[in-house]
């Protein structure tokens, strides 16, 4: 039974029997994990408040061979990212985040680019809780998952799109249309000049610098109704998270 150790985030937890917990890891050297604490929910647990969400750590933890499922040893605490398990609307932005990185990968399967793009965006979510961090995260995980966010060409003709008026996106395609070849795709989405501008600027460059350039919120909404569908459409699902953000934004 060999002893991993890698960095890890914790992106979720429910309990098993009567005194354990399960925990989902996203890890920095072997993805997404799921382990059990044992006895993490008794009063004198060796645990004690480590294992909660956002949470990032030093794990080390049992490797069940052919198994799923693996015993956590120890997990010490690095930064718990605590602002986030304050207020509600962190909490809602910093779920969707984890749980978002969490559906991009298979179990076991490393990506620690994302593990990194995870760990920035709970960094920058503390002091920013801003709806464009949210979209930078979704277009930079749908880039490392191998989304192809096309911005610069047309997909079907292939013509450099220096205008970006009438442009639309095919989210089953993954990328921008121009307007002559808009009505033969059939799921495309009109978008803005200003987000198409945005996603240029963003997609390449720190996860920070996303802060920095300006974006209306009408044309942040309608980003990020575009990206629901990508989103969606890669996932072939609808996050939980993401029903819960939005009517939470809308004040439902
Ligand atoms: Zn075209």
């Amino acid at each position: 039974m060999p002893l991993q150790s890698t960095e890890a985030i914790v992106i979720g937890g429910h309990n098993l029997g009567e005194a354990d917990r399960i925990i989902p890891f996203f890890t920095r050297r072997l993805g997404k994990v799921r382990a059990v604490a044992k006895g993490a929910r008794r009063v004198r647990s060796r645990f004690g408040g480590t294992l909660e969400l956002f949470t990032l750590g030093q794990l080390v933890f049992f490797e069940w061979p052919n198994r799923t499922l693996h015993a956590i040893n120890e997990f010490s605490v690095i930064e718990p990212f605590s602002p986030l398990k304050e207020e509600l609307g962190r909490l809602s932005s910093g779920a969707y985040l984890v749980e978002l990185a969490g559906a991009a990968v298979e179990d076991e399967e490393p990506n620690e680019e994302i593990f990194i793009l995870l760990r920035d965006a709970l960094t920058l979510l503390v002091s920013h809780d801003d709806p464009r961090l949210l979209r930078t995260f979704e277009i930079r995980l749908l880039r490392i998952a191998g989304y192809l966010l096309e911005l610069y060409r047309c997909l079907i003709c292939r013509t450099a799109l220096r205008q970006t008026d009438g442009l639309a996106v095919s989210p089953s395609r993954g990328g921008l249309v121009c307007p002559n070849c808009r009505p033969r795709v059939q799921d495309s989405l009109a978008i803005a000049s200003e987000p198409v501008k945005y996603l240029r600027l963003v997609l390449p460059g720190a996860l920070r610098d996303s802060l920095a350039i300006p974006l209306a919120p009408p044309h942040i909404g309608g980003l990020e109704e575009i990206l629901k569908v990508c989103i969606a459409y890669f996932l072939g699902k609808n996050l939980r998270s993401a029903s819960f953000l939005s009517r939470f934004q809308r004040g439902i």
